[in-house]
C-alpha cells in the first residue's frame, strides 16, 4: 500500500498540521487541515482528487451542475457578478485595455469588459463545453495557463481570477507566475475567493479556505500590493459577507517578502462568524439569501 504524503500547508509549506475537518462533498470524503504555523486551513494536495486537470475537463462542472453546458441561473449570476466587478474596477478608477480572465467559464465576464470598457479579451478555461461557449462569443481561449504560456503573448494590464485562487494546487506559485509572465508593470490583478467567515467553502474542489488576512497574506508573498480590497455578497446576499476582492499591483522593484504572518483563532472565528450568519438569516432572512 502506498502511503499519502503528510499534507503541506498551501500558503506558508509548512508541515505541522491537525485534521481540521472531515466532510462529505458530491459522495466523496474530503480533509481539511490547520496550519499550526500560519493558521491556513486547506486540502491536503496528496489526496485530494480535485487537482488534476482532467478533472476540470470533464467532471468538475457535471459533478456541480448535473450538465455540462452553463445552466440559465448560472449566466444570470455571472452576469450580475461581472457587473458588479465592472462597477468596482470603476470605483478604482482602473479601466484596463487588455483582459486575460483566468477560469473564464463561457466568457460573460470577459463579454461585459468588453462591452463596459471596450477592451480587448483572452481567456482560460479548461471545462471543454465552457470554453467552446466562450469561443462562440468571439473569444481567444486557452485550455490551460501552459497553453498561453507557450504561445507569444503579450502582457495583460488586468488579469482576473473569480472564484479561481482556491480551485488552484499551488497558489502562491501561480500567482507569482502570473506577475511575473503575464501581468504588465503597470498591470493590476483582480480577483475574488469564498469568505470562510461567512461562506461554507467546504467543497470537493475548494482546496483552500481563504479569510481576508490570508488572502492578504497571500497576494503579499506573491509580489503584489493591495489596491482596494472589499467584502461582500453581491448578488446572493445583502447581510452575509460572502465574497473577498481585492484589486492588487505588482511590487516594483521586486523584493522578498518574508514569512507569512499567521492568523490565531481561525476555527474559533469561524464558529463565531457562522453563528452571526445563522443569527441575521433569522432575522433577515429574504436579505441574506437573495432569490431564494
Ligand atoms: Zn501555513
Amino acid at each position: 500500500m502506498t502511503s499519502i504524503p503528510n499534507p503541506k500547508c498551501l500558503l506558508c509549506g509548512s508541515e505541522k498540521s491537525k485534521l481540521y475537518k472531515t466532510i462529505e462533498s458530491f459522495g466523496h470524503p474530503v480533509s481539511y487541515y490547520l496550519c499550526l504555523d500560519c493558521g491556513f486551513i486547506y486540502q491536503n494536495e496528496a489526496e485530494t482528487i480535485a487537482k488534476d486537470e482532467a478533472f476540470y475537463e470533464e467532471n468538475y462542472r457535471t459533478l456541480y451542475q448535473d450538465s455540462e453546458e452553463p445552466t440559465a441561473k448560472d449566466l444570470r449570476q455571472q452576469t450580475l457578478r461581472a457587473l458588479d466587478q465592472a462597477k468596482f474596477l470603476r470605483a478604482n478608477l482602473y479601466a484596463p485595455k487588455n483582459v486575460l480572465d483566468i477560469g473564464a467559464s463561457s466568457g460573460l465576464l470577459l463579454d461585459t469588459f468588453r462591452q463596459e470598457f471596450g477592451a480587448g479579451v483572452t481567456g482560460i478555461e479548461p471545462g471543454n463545453a465552457y470554453r467552446a461557449a466562450a469561443e462562440k462569443r468571439d473569444i481567444q481561449m486557452f485550455s490551460s495557463l501552459e497553453n498561453l504560456l507557450e504561445t507569444n503573448h503579450n502582457t495583460f494590464d488586468l488579469v482576473t481570477m473569480m472564484h479561481v485562487l482556491e480551485h488552484l494546487p499551488k497558489p502562491v506559485e501561480t500567482l507569482r507566475e502570473i506577475r511575473q509572465s503575464l501581468l504588465a508593470s503597470n498591470g493590476a490583478l483582480l480577483l475574488e475567493v469564498p469568505n470562510f467567515y461567512a461562506h461554507d467553502s467546504f467543497e470537493l474542489a475548494h482546496l483552500s479556505c481563504f479569510t481576508p488576512h490570508s488572502l492578504k497574506e497571500i497576494l503579499r508573498l506573491a509580489g503584489y500590493e493591495i489596491q482596494a480590497f472589499r467584502k461582500h455578497g453581491h448578488p446572493r446576499s445583502k447581510t452575509l459577507d460572502l465574497y473577498i476582492g481585492a484589486l492588487a499591483r505588482p511590487v516594483i522593484p521586486e523584493h522578498e517578502p518574508g514569512v507569512v504572518r499567521p492568523e490565531r483563532c481561525v476555527p474559533l472565528k469561524r464558529v463565531l462568524s457562522m453563528l452571526w450568519r445563522k443569527v441575521i438569516t433569522r432575522l433577515r432572512p429574504k436579505d441574506s439569501w437573495l432569490g431564494a
